[in-house]
C-alpha cells in the first residue's frame, strides 16, 4: 500500500479511488432532517456502514482557512491562513489573502501526486481553485472550478473538454447547482477512471439562504446525495465533512442583529483603530461580510485592556481573546490576526461599520457564521473505523483529519 508523509502526518493510501467533499456550510442539522426525511438514503447508509460523528473545525469558522486546513491536514497556525484578509503589520495595508503565495505549507493533493496518485481538485468557488491547487497540474493532476469549468484547458487546468467529460454545461455560480456539479464532475472522473485521488469542495450559497427544514434545501440535498452514490458506485471510499457550520443570525423581527465593532471602538476610544472583519470576500452576497468573528488592530497597545473589558461587556460578544491568547487556544499565526480576536453569539454578527456593509444585498435575513456556533461540523466515512481511527474518534477528531479518515480507513 502505497503512502506518504506531508506536513508530519502519514497517509496509507488505499488502491481504490478515495473521494474527500467539503461541503461548505454544512451545519449537522442539515444532514440529520435529510436523512431524517429520506432525502439522503446513501449518506445514511454509509452512516449506518462506516462511521458519523463530530468533528471540531478550525477557527475562525470561515471558508478559506478550513479549506486550507483540510487540504494540508495542520491547523492555522502551521498554515498560515487566519481569514480571507488580514492586517499586514508592515505597510498598514489590508491584504487579501488569495494566491498561494500567503499559505506556509504544502497540501496533501501534490504529496499524492507525488505518490502516483491521479489527483483531482474540483471545487465551487474559483478563488479556492488559485489559492490551494498550485502544483497540481505540474503533477499531471486536475485542478478547477465549476464557476470557470469552461475555461478549463489541459495546460492551465489539466484537462480539456471538462463539460463534455461531466456531460453538463457550466452552472451559475450564485446557485445550488454550482455546488452539485463539483460532485458530479468528481463522480464522471472516478467512473472514467480519469481521477483516484479527489478534493471535492462545494459553495455554501444555499446553506446561507436556507435553514434545514426548507424545501429548497431538502431538494438541494437530495441531488447532493446522488453524486454522493455515484461516487460510492464508483468503488471511492467516500469521506465527508464541512469547512464550518451555519446559523441564522436575526433579531426576532427578521433584522441581521449586529454589532458594528469599529464604530462603537471609535465611540469610546477614538480612531487609532481598526477592525478587519477576515469573512470579507468577493462573493458578499452570501453574507454582506458579516460574519461572528473579527480583529481588532490598536495603534496604542496599552489601551487594550480597556478595550478588551469594554467589549467583554457587550450584549453577543462571548469571547474577548489578546493575540497570545488566540495563538494558544485558536491555533493562529500570531502575524495574520489582531491585538484582539473577538467572537459572537451564535445569533449575533460582529462587522465593521454600518457604511462599511451593504445590508440590501441579503434577503430574507442573514445566515452566517465565523465563531464559535459553527466550529463544530459532522463527518461521514464510508468504511467503518480501525482501531487507530476509533481512537482518533473518541478523542478530539478534527475537520482536517479528513484525508487522515478516507486514506487510512
Ligand atoms: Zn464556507
Amino acid at each position: 500500500m502505497p503512502s506518504f508523509i506531508v506536513n508530519h502526518r502519514e497517509y496509507h493510501c488505499p488502491a481504490h479511488p478515495v473521494a474527500v467533499i467539503c461541503l461548505d456550510g454544512c451545519a449537522d442539522e442539515y444532514l440529520s432532517t435529510a436523512i431524517a426525511r429520506g432525502k439522503m438514503p446513501r449518506l445514511a447508509a454509509m452512516a449506518r456502514d462506516g462511521w458519523r460523528g463530530m468533528v471540531r473545525g478550525a477557527l475562525p469558522s470561515f471558508t478559506n482557512v478550513n479549506n486550507t486546513s483540510i487540504v494540508t491536514g495542520v491547523p492555522p497556525c502551521t498554515h498560515g491562513i487566519c481569514g480571507n484578509f488580514f492586517l499586514n503589520p508592515e505597510t498598514g495595508e489590508e491584504v487579501m489573502m488569495n494566491g498561494p503565495e500567503f499559505r506556509r505549507c504544502g497540501t496533501i493533493l501534490t504529496a499524492a501526486a507525488d505518490a502516483g496518485r491521479k489527483v483531482a481538485f474540483i471545487t465551487a468557488k474559483e478563488k479556492l481553485r488559485t489559492v490551494l491547487g498550485d502544483g497540481v497540474v505540474e503533477r499531471g493532476g486536475i485542478v478547477f472550478s465549476s464557476e470557470k469549468v469552461d475555461e478549463a484547458r489541459k495546460e492551465t487546468h489539466g484537462i480539456d473538454n471538462a463539460t463534455a467529460i461531466i456531460g453538463k454545461p457550466r452552472p451559475e455560480i450564485y446557485s445550488g447547482d454550482a455546488s452539485i456539479y463539483v460532485l458530479e464532475a468528481g463522480a464522471a472522473l472516478a467512473e472514467q477512471g480519469i481521477a483516484d485521488f479527489l478534493y471535492l469542495s462545494t459553495t455554501d450559497f444555499m446553506q446561507h439562504k436556507f435553514g434545514p427544514e426548507a424545501p429548497e434545501i431538502l431538494d438541494f440535498h437530495a441531488r447532493i446525495d446522488a453524486a454522493i452514490g455515484r461516487l460510492l458506485d464508483a468503488g471511492c471510499t467516500v469521506a465527508l465533512t464541512a469547512d464550518h457550520g451555519m446559523n441564522a443570525k436575526n433579531t426576532a423581527d427578521g433584522e441581521p442583529q449586529v454589532i458594528f465593532v469599529e464604530s462603537l471602538l471609535h465611540q469610546q476610544f477614538g480612531t487609532a483603530l481598526r477592525v478587519i472583519c477576515p469573512i470579507t470576500d468577493p462573493y458578499v452576497v452570501h453574507h454582506g461580510a458579516l460574519g461572528s468573528l473579527v480583529m481588532v488592530h490598536l495603534e496604542d497597545p496599552s489601551i487594550r485592556p480597556q478595550v478588551a473589558e469594554y467589549l467583554f461587556g457587550l450584549d453577543g460578544i462571548t469571547e474577548v481573546l489578546t493575540r497570545e491568547q488566540a495563538v494558544l487556544k485558536l491555533e493562529l499565526a500570531p502575524d495574520r490576526i489582531g491585538d484582539l480576536v473577538v467572537l459572537s453569539g451564535r445569533d449575533w454578527v460582529v462587522g465593521k461599520s454600518p457604511e462599511h456593509h451593504d445590508l440590501s444585498v441579503l434577503h430574507g435575513g442573514l445566515r452566517s457564521h465565523g465563531g464559535r456556533y459553527e466550529e463544530m461540523v459532522p463527518l461521514v466515512l464510508s468504511k467503518p473505523l480501525t482501531a487507530e481511527l476509533r481512537r482518533l474518534a473518541e478523542g478530539d477528531p478534527r475537520n482536517f483529519d479528513v484525508f487522515s479518515f478516507a486514506c487510512n480507513a
